[in-house]
């Protein structure tokens, strides 16, 4: 059967993500049509995309950047702005597919915005899941979107898992396993750690992508964020899920059933590979990813995670068992300490203690609507910045 052609918005297409998701659909004329782009603040690289791929519309984080952007590309993109012009492309009735690849909690509004209006959501922005946790995944099954994960990690487990997965139970799971780089300092001496740079954070071993990632793979926040998103997407409480630390992140994750057989997704390093599985599931494209040449990689190895080395992982996973608005408040203090030590602010070590000084005094709430978890954002970011001016 030929596959139909799919209109696809990307929110956050100049970042990391969004560039190797126009990489595959380059690849694919036939199948795929850029319905819509978004960017922040890089209005060249929003007009040289828009010059490629022809979308309808494009986004700018600002009025500013919109009006140098229609000075670009003229009257053949709609240009539009702000949140509201965010949520109109994620939800346009014309866009069947929406790549979610904003960073942060910024994405969430957007993402949501998809959800509500039954997109197939390819979710990159995992902080927003991380976020409305059971929100979203209400606004999921009223809606009948369908969400399919781009992080390799649950990418992997999504492939790992039947197709008629309905819950770890009737699937006979008996657990999780989320692979996890270790990151740059996976083996730097502890008393090293306080005096590393944004860019030695940022150096990935096996892994080119944002910077508010990199440096939450180096403190292993990400691996916790993590952690929340494959509970929420798989249902599947925390403590049914183990993290490995496999340095050459070659298995992506792995999926163990209760007769002992333990299902693994590999390959090279390349987010085109989850991308591509999204775009095209459940058929199969081509990527642009080299074949896996196991003779050459000959060995892997895995390793448990140190907690004292990565004291963000028990942050997460309290967060995690708490529930509620816990990982709201994890996410938004973690976010202000990235961008802190990103700042050269504060050290690197110091992003763990924020988050754990904001953690420690959070009162558990349970958000019901989707304001209560913006109110939890809003006073754990007020909180992490009152910690990082109290200890300057
Ligand atoms: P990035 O920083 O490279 O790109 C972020 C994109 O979001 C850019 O297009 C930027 O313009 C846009 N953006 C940033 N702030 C915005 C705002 N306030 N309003 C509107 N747009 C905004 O990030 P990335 O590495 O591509 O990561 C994107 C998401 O994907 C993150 O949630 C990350 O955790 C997730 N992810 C990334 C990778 C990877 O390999 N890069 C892997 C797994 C998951
Ligand atoms: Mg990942």
């Amino acid at each position: 059967m030929k596959p139909l052609m799919q209109n696809l918005t990307i929110l956050g297409s100049t970042g990391s993500i969004g560039v190797s998701t126009l990489d595959v659909v380059a690849r694919h004329p036939q199948q795929f049509q850029v319905f819509a782009l978004t960017a922040n603040q890089r209005v060249e690289e929003l007009a040289a995309q828009c010059q490629q791929f022809h979308p309808q519309y494009a986004v700018m984080g600002s009025e500013a950047a919109a009006e140098r952007l229609r000075s670009l590309v003229g009257s053949d993109v709609d240009v539009l702005w702000g949140d509201e012009g965010l949520a109109l492309v994620a939800a346009h009735e014309e866009a069947d597919t929406v790549m979610a690849a904003i960073v942060g909690a910024a994405g969430l509004l957007p993402t949501l915005a998809a959800v509500k209006a039954g997109k197939k959501v390819l979710l990159a922005n995992k902080e927003a899941l991380v976020m409305a946790g059971q929100l979203f995944m209400d606004v999921v099954s009223q809606s009948k979107a369908t969400l399919l994960p781009i992080d390799s990690e649950h990418n992997a487990i999504f492939q790992c898992l039947p197709a008629d997965y309905s819950g770890r139970e009737q699937a006979g799971v008996r657990r999780l396993l989320l692979s996890a780089s270790g990151g740059p300092f996976r083996t730097t001496p502890l008393t090293d750690l306080a005096a590393m740079t944004p860019d030695q954070a940022c150096a990935h071993p096996n892994w080119s992508m944002g910077r508010k990632i990199s440096v939450d793979s180096a403190t292993m926040m990400n691996k916790g964020l993590e952690l929340i998103e494959a509970s929420w997407l798989f249902a599947v409480d925390a403590s049914d899920i183990d993290i490995v630390i496999h340095p050459q992140s070659i298995i992506h994750s792995l999926v163990e059933y209760n007769d002992g057989s333990v299902l693994a997704q590999l390959g090279n390093p390349d987010m085109r590979t989850p991308i591509a599985h999204a775009l095209a599931w459940p058929e199969r494209i081509e990527s642009g990813v080299s074949s896996l040449d196991l003779i050459a990689i000959a060995s892997l190895n895995f390793e448990a995670p140190d907690e004292q080395r990565f004291p963000a992982l028990s942050l997460a996973r309290a967060a995690a068992d708490s529930r509620g608005d816990a990982p709201a408040a994890l996410n938004a203090a973690n976010e202000v300490a990235v961008e802190a030590f990103l700042n050269n602010a504060i050290g690197f070590t110091r992003i763990a203690e924020v988050v754990d000084r904001v953690m420690q005094v959070w009162l558990l709430g349970e958000p019901r609507e989707l304001a209560a978890v913006q109110d939890a954002d809003k006073r754990a970011r007020a909180m992490a910045h009152q910690v990082i001016v109290e200890q300057a």
